[in-house]
């Protein structure tokens, strides 16, 4: 049995972010990752770093829609019918958070979370000179239907709110930004403080960094039990030797609910799959990501590549590639855009599991129960926005070594 200080359990963005600030507090990092470092939901996401995507799914919004797209294979929100106790407890607990007063409540947090990791992000890439395709050029949301421009203009407005600042942009406006849009764009909302960044080479340079720094990380070391004694965990049993760790810190994506059950935790996150389609860039492609509203598809822009990214399928934790689904986004891509996604010129088709809880908050804390476990999981559609906050306020809760509160 190996005594650490902080073992993570996870080497996913939220996993290394949380590590680099550990380390910055002076603590010291083991971190173990059943696979390769980032081959989890942190591989082949749309790399969006987007305060202005602070509504949490769970809105009004999102029932009227979802409730058509649900059933429907290759919608942008399909779930698969089945009759899983912790699938039904999360929709229920979901359609009682899709409401005007929880919107509310939730954005602000998620807006702040969101600008915090915006400005950590250009400071960790400016300061350790992350070569990552970081980029702080905006956001332009496409519509091609009239109704969905409104809606996408009266959430711009709510956003104001929160001081998120955003421009509207007619289809002339939006050909000169995009001179790939096909004909039949209604128009634009451009968020001009977002960015983007290649989210698998952000977490591999930054694990590296941490490594350099003296974290030990144990790629393809899987934990496969803990033991408990009074209220800490004192033992993480891995394929890969047992350790006897002063702190836990479990982020383990959308395994992490598998990883918390024999301490009891019962941690509310489904997995909600998504693919993306990565193709070369077209020579004159914009460095500017965009989002195909009414299909639901993330256009990012990574270097030599351009990342198609969609759809939200609930199916538990299964990887299954549904052809479908990977099908649709192409067509929407191909609907919205004068370019041509095909076996000539793609590079990976991917799939990875968001870790959804139903209210569309992260779970950071610590558990009332256990005096050494950190929960920090649970980021749904935003973990590569909010991981450098998340991981802060994972070594701040390491630091204080008391209870937090959970959101
Ligand atoms: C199609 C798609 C597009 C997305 N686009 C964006 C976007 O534009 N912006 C954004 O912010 N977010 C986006 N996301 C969401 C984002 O990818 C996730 O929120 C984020 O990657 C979660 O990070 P994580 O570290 O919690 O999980 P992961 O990256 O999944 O990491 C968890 C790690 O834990 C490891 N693990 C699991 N169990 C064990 C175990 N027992 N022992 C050891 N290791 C274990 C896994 O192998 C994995 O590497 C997108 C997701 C998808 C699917």
């Amino acid at each position: 049995m190996e005594n650490v200080d902080v073992l993570i359990v996870g080497g996913g963005v939220i996993g290394v972010t949380s590590a680099y600030y550990l380390l910055q507090q002076g603590r010291s990092v083991t971190l173990v990752e059943k696979g390769e470092i980032g081959s989890g939901s942190s591989y082949g996401n749309a790399g969006l770093i987007v305060p202005s995507y602070s509504i949490p799914l769970s809105s009004p919004g999102v029932l009227s829609a979802g409730l058509k797209w649900m059933l429907k294979s290759d919608s942008p929100f399909y779930v698969k019918p089945r009759l899983a106790p912790d699938l039904i407890s999360w929709l229920w607990r979901f359609w009682r958070h899709s409401n005007a007063s929880w919107v509310r409540r939730a954005t602000p947090v998620l807006h702040n979370m969101g600008e915090n990791s915006l400005n950590l992000y250009s400071r960790i890439v400016r300061e350790e000179g992350l070569d990552c395709h970081y980029q702080q050029s905006g956001l332009l949301e496409l519509y091609r239907s009239h109704q969905g421009y409104e809606e996408g203009k009266s959430a711009a407005k709510m956003l104001q709110r929160y001081s998120i600042v955003s421009q509207l942009l007619n289809s002339h406006a939006v050909q000169e930004k995009v001179p790939q849009v096909r004909p039949g764009i209604v128009g634009g909302i451009y968020f001009p403080d977002d960015a983007h960044i290649d989210p698998a080479r952000f977490v591999r340079q930054l694990a590296q960094l941490v490594a350099s720094r003296g974290a030990d990380l144990r790629t393809h070391t899987e934990v496969i039990g803990l033991n408990t004694g009074g209220k800490k965990v004192v033992a993480v049993h891995t394929t890969r030797g047992d350790f006897r760790p002063r702190q836990l810190v479990l982020a383990g994506g959308a395994w992490s609910p598998e990883i918390a059950r024999s301490l009891s935790l019962s941690l509310p996150i489904q997995p909600a799959k998504g693919y993306s389609i990565t193709i070369r860039r077209p020579d004159d492609f914009p460095e500017l990501p965009l989002i195909l509203e009414e299909a639901k598809v993330a256009v990012t822009p990574m270097g030599e590549h351009l990342r198609f990214a969609g759809t939200l399928e609930l199916a538990g934790l299964n990887l299954n590639i549904n052809q479908r689904r990977v099908e649709a986004i192409r067509r929407a891509a191909e609907t919205f855009l004068q370019i041509k996604v095909s076996s000539q010129n793609i590079v990976e088709i991917w799939r990875g599991l968001r870790p959804c809880t139903p209210n569309g908050l992260p779970v950071i804390e610590r558990p009332a129960r256990w005096e050494n476990v950190i929960v920090a999981a649970g980021h749904c559609m935003l973990g590569v926005s909010l991981a450098p906050a998340t991981g802060q306020l994972v070594a701040q809760i390491a630091h204080n070594e008391q209870a937090s509160k959970r959101y």
